[in-house]
């Protein structure tokens, strides 16, 4: 661990950042919670304000930081809403820190308007953010675990029903201790036979959900998976399958997920160390209190990253991005320009690059650097 940062700040901000996984209804700013329910006529619960809306200390229970997030989204009522806070999470969260790309998770139960609307709202402000900002993006619906598997699979009929380009996959998320993964192994195969690519939440484990996730829930990316690195060989699997893990440092932290909450992130470090995909995002930006940068700032002064690592971990989210192969290409040449404009030294970015799910280079599958 170092304490001083490794990389400047304004060079962290500045980045071209790759976002898999940043939560639609986490990344409302709270003055825009404030305004919404001035809007629709409610208060905030609890005799909040937007000011003490998000209480970070309260969400090393992941059940106070859910409770709050449903109240956000309950307070989304219609189109303009809709597209308001799509917006501001592609600008604020996204476009003024150097993301050029995301695939925004969004939670449609907990919204107070019907799915197709969702589309509608989110479509609409999704071209507008890279109209104006540049900033590209696509949709990933995410199951709640919490509910029925058979809501599951009818969220998973609505997604087929109203298929449009724009969404390309499905994640399941709330808490992973109240709804194992194999319980939505058929809403996840409907899901796969209908085209949609797949990824789910694994924040507390335990390992084997990891497994469950790649076998029966056919996905190709995992989001947190920080205790992956507690078992060797489900590691070795995951470098040999080229499987790229979405981190989220400050939530996590937090959480006490990436490692034991004191900002060392002893299980993010293993992770790079033993050569696993890894990418950087802020999950729940305001929620945490963090954005874009902070998260990358963070996890490059605790791991003692450099660019070039910096510069992998961009690469490795463009190769895990769900575009296809012409977008992709057209991402990567922006990243790589980026990159090159930003730090020279980084002398060829294009040499760091890994095509999707291609095994993990030889030097890190040998190192046996795999596990703490
Ligand atoms: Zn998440």
């Amino acid at each position: 661990m170092t304490s001083a940062p490794t990389i400047p700040y304004d060079v962290v901000r500045a980045w071209p950042k790759v976002s898999l996984h940043c939560h639609l209804l986490g990344s409302v700013h709270a003055a825009t919670v404030a305004d919404l329910a001035r809007k629709h006529g409610e208060t905030l619960p609890y005799g909040r304000s937007a000011a003490d809306l998000y209480e970070i200390e309260a969400y090393e229970d992941l059940g106070a930081f859910l409770a709050t997030y449903d109240v956000v989204g309950s307070l989304v009522r219609d189109v303009e809403d809709v597209h308001r806070i799509t917006y501001e999470s592609l600008t604020t969260y996204g476009s003024e820190h150097g993301v050029l790309y995301r695939e925004i998770f969004v939670s449609p139960h907990p919204v107070g308007v019907p799915y197709a609307v969702l589309l509608d709202g989110m479509r609409a402000a999704m071209a507008d953010a890279r109209a104006d900002a540049g900033i590209d993006s696509r949709i990933v619906v995410a199951l709640h675990r919490e509910r029925s598997a058979s809501e599951a699979e009818a969220l998973v009929d609505a997604v087929v029903e109203h298929r449009i380009d724009e969404v390309v996959g499905v994640g399941l998320d709330y808490a992973e201790v109240n709804g194992p993964p194999g319980l939505f192994a058929d809403a996840f195969v409907h899901a796969g036979r209908a085209g949609l690519e797949r990824t789910a939440h694994s924040e507390s484990g335990p390992p084997r959900h990891i497994e469950v996730i790649l076998d029966d829930l056919g996905c190709s990316r995992i989001d947190h998976g920080y205790h992956v690195v507690t078992d060797p060989r489900i590691v070795q699997r995951c470098l040999d399958e080229g499987v790229t893990f979405t981190c989220t440092p400050v939530s996590s932290d937090i959480g006490r997920y990436s490692g034991s909450g004191d900002g060392r992130h002893e299980r993010i470090a293993a992770m790079h160390a033993a050569g696993l995909r890894i990418t950087i995002d802020s999950d729940d930006p305001p929620m945490f209190g963090t954005d874009p940068t902070r998260d990358h700032a963070v996890i490059s002064t605790a791991l003692g990253l450099t660019t070039t690592d910096l510069a992998r971990i961009s690469l490795d989210a463009v190769a895990a991005t769900w575009l296809d192969e012409t977008d992709r290409t057209t991402l990567r040449g922006r990243v790589t320009e980026a990159i090159a404009a930003l730090d020279p030294t980084v002398l060829d970015p294009t040499a760091l690059d890994r095509p999707p799910g291609a095994p993990a280079p030889l030097h890190a599958a040998t190192t046996g650097r795999t596990a703490p």
